[in-house]
């Protein structure tokens, strides 16, 4: 049975793969100021708008309230006073921040019960897409075929100062990108405009927006109320300002209605958000390449500090609060991957990719195509070449900035080492070294030594030994520092504590510059930046820099040779994702329903995993099935699957209706739906959205914060 459905499933992919980039209009992440390929598609399945409804320059329109969050999430604006959701995994960080033993937000939740308890953000930004422009030909102008890669690069580097400029003349106050999409097949100048005073008005307890913990995170059925609550403050003209008590709340052009009425299966469903990256077009070497070593690799470290971090955060509330946001980093990808893994080898993505590559192939040799034919055998000579290198490239990555703190943390200070001399001459020392303590106030704010030495003693050896050299046998055994190896590196470091390195900073003198230059840790991170930065990274941009440049001219030909609906990968800009709320059949003999209810809640509460704790006060609630106004046929409910194309950076995306009606907030997609970034299965692909009445109910019945409402429009 396992056998026809996967049968199914790769005959369903390879005529989406030999379509080339698109048949369905499910699949798709959409560039809003070029809707018209799909518009009809939209109408088609319901929606009840005009495309200038969704995306106007000249006018407000949808676009106007939805914004990039925290520079990797989306936000939506669902007032006339700046009020805006977003995931509650999206504010994390700075739930967690504000956190302590003594308001403890990320266990309790937060609410401000009026402006004045609202907590100021630092470095919080949300970002506004005033206009997007298709700038491609003026950034292609002048590319000949056959122009060798460094001619072309010359090229797009002169058009993009001559676009930049006329766009900065025009818009001298605001944001610029220009950014290439699909491997610089098309380019668009985006116009932004960025507010950095952003507060945090609410989250839910952890209870709540983190019910399910790892265990449930990239799984349906799906019970977690993933929002927080954030407000954008302007000046008194509206525009950006630093923090500011004189602030006033941001009117947008536009806000989101709530709507709290019926969501039914087979309603139109779309979600408008900033999707942060998919690679829908990689070639089977690649994929080959991600599952069969980027991904086993990276699931190996993390496992290995996943399994620290859960012993230690269970053991301390101080560790938990501490590790929470780095905890919950390295976790979501972690299982993402595995979940890729499954999902690419049941498909057998590899040999999905390969089979359409032959009939790109046997096109590309027919005359008239000849420019695309030898591309394949070049993509795959550059892919192998690059894997030693990007193997022990992730591996850097994943020892250094998500394993043990302390190497990136000394590496900081190098500056301040390398040219002390050069910094007093200037007058810069002491300004350089107050910037050093700010941050590492911050840093040991969540730092923990017993932690960090119990990350090192298990990844240490597993990069030193095996991933730093290349090596991807998995059956390689890997030794546990013991004790007294990690003890003799961490308790001499000037870095294991604050109080050590202040010591020093506080009378920071040539003499300790030199001392901590010897710093094991220091002295190592040199070693392995230096390794990184001048041996790794620059062999292996170039390569990428090749690599990019076939993929142009391979998409080029998927265009030319094999023309249909074409979308181009996610790239953290604004896009449009439909499709329907419907449930789906993962496996053979299983279905998923659309939605589920707060009983679940209750049933998951019940089998006693610390994932799915339940605070008094919710368990009475849903016990007491006290759900106001929120109720639909005597349930409540929480979480609803649709099959809109998202991605990360949909995180805190708007699911909206036919009428552009908030009716949740985009989260998560299911299990079997992670291969997504690189194959999309219509059958099975659902991304996960909070329903917009759990939202409500928690900010009202749960927290009665429910003032909050008041400045909504909720619509049934
Ligand atoms: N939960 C996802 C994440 O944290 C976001 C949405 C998605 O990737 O579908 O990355």
């Amino acid at each position: 049975m396992k056998f026809s459905l996967m049968k199914r499933n790769i005959l369903l992919v390879v005529v989406l793969l030999t379509q080339s980039i698109l048949a369905l209009a499910k699949e798709g992440m959409w560039i809003p100021s070029l809707l018209s390929a799909v518009y009809d598609d939209m109408k088609a399945a319901g929606l009840q708008l005009t495309e200038a409804d969704l995306y106007d320059v000249n006018h407000s329109s949808l676009k106007d309230a939805i914004v990039l969050f925290d520079g990797g999430c989306t936000g939506e604006i669902v007032s006339d006073q700046g009020l805006l959701f977003t995931n509650h995994h999206c504010g994390f960080d700075q739930i967690q921040f504000h956190s302590s033993l003594e308001h403890d937000y990320l266990k309790d939740g937060f609410w401000a019960m009026n402006p004045g308890e609202e907590l100021r953000c630092d470095g919080l930004t949300v970002m506004f897409i005033v206009r997007m422009d298709d700038v491609t030909s003026r950034m292609r102008e002048g590319i000949q075929n056959g122009m060798s890669m460094t001619e072309i690069d010359a090229i797009i580097s002169k058009n993009r100062k001559l676009v930049e400029e006329e766009y900065k003349q025009n818009n001298p106050k605001l944001g610029l990108q220009i950014k290439a999409f699909n491997y610089g097949n098309q380019y668009f100048a985006i116009v932004t405009k960025t507010y950095t005073d952003v507060r945090l008005v609410g989250a839910p307890p952890g209870d709540v927006g983190k019910f399910g913990g790892d265990t449930d995170n990239w799984v349906w059925p799906r019970h977690t109320g993933d929002f927080s609550v954030f407000r954008i403050y302007a000046d008194q003209n509206n525009e950006p300002a630093a923090y500011s008590q004189n602030n006033v709340p941001f009117k947008p052009a536009h806000f989101l209605p709530v709507n709290i009425g019926v969501v039914k299966e087979g309603d139109y469903s779309m979600v408008y958000g900033f999707p942060g990256r998919t690679d829908h077009l990689l070639t089977s070497y690649s994929v080959d390449f991600i599952t069969k070593k980027s991904n086993p690799m990276r699931i190996d470290f993390r496992d290995q500090s996943l399994a620290v971090l859960k012993e230690k955060m269970r053991s301390s509330d101080e560790i938990r609060i501490k590790y929470a946001a780095k905890q919950s980093g390295i976790a979501n990808a972690w299982k993402k991957w595995q979940g890729q893994q499954i999902g690419l080898t049941n498909i057998d993505a590899v040999k999905l990719k390969q089979d359409f590559e032959k009939e790109y192939q046997q096109k590309a040799n027919q005359k008239g195509n000849e420019a695309y034919a030898g591309l394949l055998g070049e993509i795959k000579t550059v892919v192998t070449d690059m894997e030693v290198k990007n193997l022990k490239s992730q591996a850097f990555v994943e020892f250094v900035y998500y394993g043990p703190e302390l190497f990136n943390f000394a590496h900081q200070y190098r500056d301040l080492i390398e040219n002390f001399d050069i910094l007093k001459a200037k007058g810069n020392l002491q300004p350089a070294i107050d910037k050093l303590k700010t941050a590492a106030k911050l840093f040991y704010k969540d730092f923990d030594l017993s932690t960090e030495k119990a990350i090192y003693a298990a990844l240490e050896p597993m990069y030193t030994l095996k991933y730093s050299t290349g090596i991807t046998d998995s059956k390689m055994a890997i030794p546990v520092r013991d004790a007294a190896y990690v003890n003799a590196r961490y308790d001499k470091s000037i870095f294991r504590d604050s109080t050590s390195l202040f010591k020093l900073l506080d009378k920071f003198s040539k003499s300790s510059a030199k001392k901590m230059s010897k710093d094991y840790f220091y002295k190592q991170a040199v070693t392995m930046f230096d390794e990184y930065n001048k041996n790794l990274r620059p062999g292996l941009s170039e390569s990428q820099k090749r690599l990019d440049f076939l993929m142009q001219q391979y998409t080029e030909g998927m265009m030319k040779m094999f023309p249909a609906d074409y979308w181009s990968d996610a790239n953290s800009t604004l896009r449009i994702t439909f499709g329907k709320v419907e449930g789906s059949e993962p496996r053979d003999g299983e279905l998923y329903k659309f939605f589920t209810t707060s009983d679940g809640i209750l049933a998951k509460n019940a089998t006693k995993n610390p994932d799915f704790e339940l605070n008094d006060r919710l368990q009475e609630l849903f016990r007491k099935r006290e759900y106001g106004q929120y109720a639909e046929g005597g349930e409540l409910h929480v979480c609803y699957t649709g099959s809109n194309h998202t991605t990360g950076g949909n995180s805190g995306s708007p699911a909206l209706n036919a009428k552009g009606e908030l009716t949740g907030i985009n989260f998560d997609r299911s299990w079997e739906s992670t291969m997504s970034d690189i194959v999309y299965n219509p059958e099975i692909c659902r991304n996960i959205m909070v329903d917009v009445r759990y939202v409500l109910w928690v900010i009202d019945v749960y927290a009665n914060a429910d003032y909050l409402l008041n400045e909504m429009k909720i619509v049934k």
